[in-house]
């Protein structure tokens, strides 16, 4: 498995616990996001009120699960956390809402993976919070509404274009999160060494800082990977060099780039002569799942000037070129 994927890992689970913020206060970044929810969870608070519905899209590992716990907490509610491919029958999504007391917050991960006729469920729950419910076979069934406790929907997506339009019309709020900058991940990773007990200088967390893909879960992996490292070939200190060579080792290029990067990079230069390429012949030379280069390895790519998208597809950039000390030729 790629070190450098965004996805969660096993080896995640422990340490993000134990690693993620706890207020709006410690939450590195994503000002604009962060500026507005104040604002919003402030509003709901005095009112009295459940905030209103929240929808986070962005790539995986930037923080959304994260906000979503921020959110209960700051609101001084419960959190209920379930995910799109966990609900399979419009039932248990009922069961789910009739659950929740007043004010909770339900964050539903890969929201858009909910089928349809679950997500059928949500609209009248986020609109007028209740449920309808079929009663009754044949010509005698009917629906009656349950009414819910006023609660507030997090939702949170790789892409907002992946949601229905009935599905995002219901959201009041919707923020896409950015990739983090350098100075916001080298924060993050002093923090993270803080709390694990781990000696870093700035200078070691800005070498990690620069390979993290913008994205703190990966500055968070590639931290604990540095650190045994530097536990067992050196004082156990984290400094540029300790960085560098323990980065190199797990062969996580200067700009984060890894293997599988540099494949569909190199792939594009040597057999496409730069691009432009179609997204589905990329995928077939590459052996790769179009959907996956799509959401997981592009945004990266696309996000630092590896790789432009143009109306006939993709290309590379003499930025590209330059990193693999090749020379450029226009195509
Ligand atoms: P997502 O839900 O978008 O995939 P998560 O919320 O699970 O991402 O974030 C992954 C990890 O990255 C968290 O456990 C947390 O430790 C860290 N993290 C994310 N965003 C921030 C942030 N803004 N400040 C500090 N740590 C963060």
């Amino acid at each position: 498995k790629r070190i450098i994927t965004t996805e969660a890992l096993e080896e995640d689970i422990k340490i993000e616990k134990s690693l993620r913020p706890q207020s709006l206060e410690e939450y590195i970044g994503q000002k604009k996001a962060k500026d507005n929810l104040k604002v919003y969870i402030e509003a709901a608070k005095q009112r009295n009120e459940a905030l209103d519905h929240v929808l986070f899209y962005g790539p995986p590992g930037l923080g959304k699960t994260t906000l979503a716990g921020i959110i209960a907490i700051e609101m001084n509610v419960n959190i209920k956390v379930t995910s799109g491919p966990a609900i399979a029958k419009p039932g248990e999504m009922a069961a789910i809402l009739n659950n929740l007391q007043e004010g909770d917050l339900l964050f539903v991960d890969e929201i858009h993976r909910l089928n349809r006729q679950v997500e059928e469920v949500l609209y009248p729950a986020m609109e007028d919070y209740a449920i309808d419910i079929m009663i009754g076979k044949g010509s005698s069934a009917r629906s009656i509404r349950l009414d819910l406790p006023q609660f507030t929907l997090v939702g949170a997506t790789t892409r907002a274009g992946l949601l229905t339009a009935p599905l995002r019309d219901r959201f009041g709020v919707i923020h896409r999160l950015e990739f983090y900058e350098l100075d916001e991940l080298e924060t993050i990773i002093i923090r993270s060494a803080e709390v694990l007990g781990v000696e870093i200088d700035s200078d070691g967390a800005l070498e990690i800082a620069r390979r993290s893909r913008g994205t703190p879960r990966l500055a968070n992996r590639l931290l604990k990977r540095v650190r045994d490292f530097a536990q067992v070939k050196y004082d156990g200190v984290i400094s540029e060099k300790v960085a560098r060579l323990a980065l190199d080792l797990l062969d996580v290029d200067k700009m984060g780039l890894d293997y599988i990067d540099r494949t569909i990079l190199l792939t594009m230069i040597e057999k496409f002569n730069g691009g432009p390429i179609g997204l589905d012949s990329l995928a077939a030379a590459i052996g790769e799942d179009a959907g996956t280069i799509e959401d997981v390895y592009e945004p990266f790519l696309i996000k630092n000037g590896f790789i432009h998208r143009t109306p006939r597809g993709r290309v590379v950039t003499e930025g590209t070129y330059r990193h693999f000390g090749l020379t450029f030729k226009e195509s």
